[in-house]
């Protein structure tokens, strides 16, 4: 058989909606300054999607910071991978800044989170090792663990007891190879909102021989009392052993890095295959995180601001009946039932009709018949603007449970 032609007959479970989708729920495009109000085919829409957490996207000293650096360096310099031609002081400072604010020894840049995440797991573990994993881990997790060669246990999200269960067997496992245990999590779950049990997790450590990893895309910025992550926010920041947060984020630029003791941050940097074998950071990223760092670190006002909308917005929902799920976190899931059909007739009646732009998340991603409409608040965001969305949901939620969006167009293109 042909390859593509067998590709081609199943586009897989996203790519199976491109027809009616792309442009539109899919590969949308958001247009103007990144803010809270954005354009949307031609028309301003208030926007519920963007991890832009603090703010610091399009601050004036951030944009200048950037373009300071494009202008002084290009976005070649420095050419070639770190460990061969491509380091420079400014590197070093950023890692070493990154590290003391997360209050770990030393830190290592990686050029995407996604492919970072990967190549960390890859590099701390052999085929003798033995991984256990939370079951709602996001992607760059399950990829990472993917490329495992050794045994790896999965853990029911955050479910403390059978990670135990998990870490008896891992254990019998590894005095039988002689190999090690990674336990990986996150710090903020992406879709819940849930904050990992970190705590917890690391008490296991009194019964148990492990190492936690942990991925902090969401927390870092964002939780904790200086804004240093979950690991701050549940007081078990030195129990982590490998922390990771992307820059994808709080941070609202590109790259990533990983922080830990001197000694695990030196393995790394000498085993680690998405920096060994790839070019460094140009030199506008690094400057530019460097000075996203200092207001994030520097003016808790970011923060603050952050927290006066989450606390609005989930409160505000609550008071209304809407189910937010369990968050702990700035993420805002409103879980609804429906189908994939309603849900897309929804989200289209919320951007033409209520000039609202959140992202859903549909089956596969959650179970058939759930709807969640994801919203992400951010220092952006005005108490009107939350105020205007509730309205919204509050007349969306009506239209749904009447079974109005059952027939919508769209509703019927996505044929369910
Ligand atoms: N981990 C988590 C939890 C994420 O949400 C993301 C997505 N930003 C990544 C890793 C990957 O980060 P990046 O976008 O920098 O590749």
């Amino acid at each position: 058989m042909d390859l593509f032609e067998k590709l081609l007959a199943n586009q897989g479970p996203l790519g199976k909606h491109s027809e009616v989708s792309e442009g539109y729920f899919m590969f949308p495009k958001l247009e103007g300054e990144i803010s809270a109000r954005m354009q949307f085919m031609g028309k301003e829409v208030l926007t519920w999607s963007l991890n832009n957490y603090l703010g610091l996207a399009n601050q004036p000293e951030v944009r200048k910071a950037d373009a300071d650096a494009a202008a002084e360096w290009g976005l070649a310099y420095p050419m070639g991978a770190r460990m061969m031609s491509g380091n420079t002081v400014y590197h070093e400072q950023l890692e070493q800044e990154l590290a003391d604010f997360v209050d770990k020894e030393s830190g290592l840049l990686l050029n995407y989170g996604y492919q970072g995440v990967l190549s960390i797991i890859d590099a701390l573990v052999d085929r003798k090792d033995v991984i256990v994993y939370d079951a709602e881990s996001h992607a760059s997790i399950i990829d990472g663990v993917r490329l495992h060669m050794g045994k790896r246990f999965v853990f029911p999200h955050n479910d403390i007891e059978n990670l135990e269960k998990q870490l008896a067997r891992a254990t019998k496992l590894t005095n039988e190879t002689g190999g090690g245990i990674l336990v990986i999590t996150e710090g903020v779950f992406g879709m819940s909102g849930n904050l990992g049990k970190l705590r917890e997790i690391a008490d296991l450590k009194e019964k148990y021989e492990f190492r936690i990893f942990v991925d902090d895309a969401h927390g870092f910025g964002t939780m904790g009392a200086t804004g240093a992550g979950a690991g701050e926010e549940l007081d078990c920041q030195d129990e982590i052993d490998v922390y990771f947060s992307t820059f994808a984020k709080s941070m609202a630029a590109i790259g990533a890095f990983v922080a830990g003791s001197k000694e695990i941050v030196h393995f790394l940097k000498y085993n680690l295959r998405s920096q060994i074998f790839a070019k460094s950071l140009p030199m506008p990223f690094v400057i530019g995180a460097l000075k996203r760092l200092e207001m994030l670190r520097d003016d808790p006002s970011h923060k603050e601001k952050l927290w006066t909308i989450v606390t609005a917005l989930q409160g505000g929902l609550q008071e209304k009946g809407f189910n937010i799920g369990t968050t702990q976190s700035p993420v805002t899931p409103v879980v609804l039932n429906g189908t994939v059909g309603e849900a897309a007739a929804l989200s289209q009646d919320l951007r033409e009709n209520f000039s609202i732009f959140c992202s859903a998340v549909i089956y596969p991603v959650v179970p058939k018949g759930t709807i969640i409409l994801r919203l992400i608040p951010t220092a952006m965001h005005s108490l009107a603007d939350v105020d205007e969305t509730i309205s919204a949901f509050e007349a969306i939620m009506g239209k749904l449970k009447s079974g109005e969006y059952r027939n919508a167009e769209v509703a019927v293109a996505f044929g369910e």
